[in-house]
């Protein structure tokens, strides 16, 4: 009886403790870290929005080119995505369609001159899938701290 009465107040404890020590656990403030702004694997803008998510980047002929990638921000192949951009002077916008390119999407056309492109960028899940739709200022121009283009800027400040 003297050990029972010693081994029950410490089953009790710790069936208190232990989910209480899986709860800390699950709301560890360590675990909770704001998602830091990352540039996509060819220095593009990351779209966080449709999953997988995907790297919206300009290419040095001035086509577009999106990138799929997995939770550890590694290009995957594309699967039935349907990707449509909408870029330049809203009065006449360009429309650019995208063909499968190695493991990327690349547009079919180059995006219109100019360096500050008003763009809405539309992504299908497949042909029945939903569409996400992003939208930004495709800002081509450097930025003097992380030396990506605006676009793409993964500075805090911005
Ligand atoms: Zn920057």
């Amino acid at each position: 009886m003297k050990v029972k009465s010693l081994v029950l107040p410490i089953i009790a404890a710790l069936a208190v403790s232990l989910p209480a020590f899986a709860a800390d656990k699950k709301h560890d403030p360590s675990d909770h870290k704001h998602e830091k702004k990352v540039a996509g694997p060819n220095g593009g803008r990351i779209i966080a929005t449709v999953e997988p998510r995907a790297e919206f980047f300009v290419t040095t002929d001035r086509k577009v080119q999106i990138t799929f990638l997995d939770k550890a921000g590694k290009a995957i192949a594309p699967a039935d995505q349907i990707v449509t951009v909408t870029t330049g002077d809203r009065s006449a916008p360009k429309v650019l369609t995208f063909a499968k390119a190695g493991n990327t999407l690349l547009s079919t056309a180059a995006i219109p001159a100019g360096d500050e492109l008003p763009t809405v960028v539309q992504i299908k899940a497949g042909p029945t899938g939903k569409t996400i739709t992003a939208k930004f200022n495709l800002d081509l121009s450097k930025c003097g701290e992380c030396k990506l283009a605006e676009y793409a800027c993964t500075c805090a400040s911005h």
